[in-house]
């Protein structure tokens, strides 16, 4: 198996706040991983780092073989903007709050970067976009605006619209977690369906314990910037080691 994400030793302060001190993460190509943990232990920072929102302050971090640092560059996350820009093509995220545009229909929605960054043509873009609203269900909303659409079915579109860009690597931070419950069901779906492809790494932070356990290959424990545990769903959940893991699944569970 090959690594696809690598984190060593990175170290992520806000002003006197640490908020990863010498973290450690490795990813596999293709490979599940489902984050936990309370709030505030740093989950978001790491989705936010990969999607290169977010400067570190110390250590490594390679995605697809691109390293966050400038060749040449003096301390970390001293990339260019063109370097930066090379690392994000491999990787997309859904966030919590969608994040449509609201100006535009929900083609436009999707076909906009691939037109836009990918130099697609708009008939290739389209005709992309047109499957990817065929797997989410949602073909028949396409010259919808987002005001139109429930929020499960704003969720869906924002997940075809990451697809569209063809990332080797997919963040999800709570996708779920603004939806009313009612909405769940059918995001959790999707994902569920594109946990099948093979080829596409999936890190995902969810509170979402049953959907944890069916599409993760491995599930990590986050507490205070640190995994303080991990492994494979089936175990972790029947049968936790550390005491604090399972402190927080029964406060949740
Ligand atoms: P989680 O996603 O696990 O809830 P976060 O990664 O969002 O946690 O946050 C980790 C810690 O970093 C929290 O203490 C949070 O308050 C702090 N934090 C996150 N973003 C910022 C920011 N932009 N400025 C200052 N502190 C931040
Ligand atoms: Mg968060």
């Amino acid at each position: 198996m090959t690594s696809i994400i690598r984190f060593q030793n990175v170290t992520k302060r806000f002003g006197a706040l640490t908020v990863l001190d010498n973290f450690n993460f490795e990813v596999q190509q293709g490979e599940k991983v489902t984050l936990i943990g309370p709030s505030g232990s740093g989950k978001s920072t790491v989705l936010r780092i990969l999607m290169t929102l977010e400067p570190f302050q110390e250590g490594k971090l390679e995605l697809a073989g691109l390293s966050y640092h400038e060749p040449n560059g003096r301390g970390t996350f001293k990339a260019s903007e063109k370097h930066l820009h090379k690392i994000r093509s491999n990787v997309g995220m859904v966030f919590q709050s969608f994040n449509l545009f609201p100006h535009m229909t929900v083609m436009r929605n999707i076909v906009e970067a691939p037109i836009a960054v990918l130099n697609m043509k708009r008939d290739e873009a389209e005709t992309r976009a047109t499957e990817l609203l065929r797997m989410v269900g949602l073909l028949d909303k396409k010259d919808h605006y987002p005001s139109q659409l429930s929020g499960g079915q704003q969720q869906r579109v924002a997940i075809a619209r990451a697809l569209a860009m063809r990332p080797r690597v997919l963040l999800f931070d709570e996708p779920t977690s603004a939806l009313d419950p009612q909405l769940v069901g059918e995001v959790l779906g999707v994902i569920r369906d594109l946990a099948r492809e093979h080829d596409l790494t999936m890190l995902l932070v969810t509170h979402e314990m049953r959907f944890a356990r069916e599409v993760s290959d491995r599930v990590c424990f986050f507490d205070k910037g640190r995994i303080v545990e991990q492994g494979e769903p089936e175990k972790f959940f029947t049968n936790p080691e550390q005491p604090r893991t399972r402190e927080f699944l029964s406060s949740i569970l």
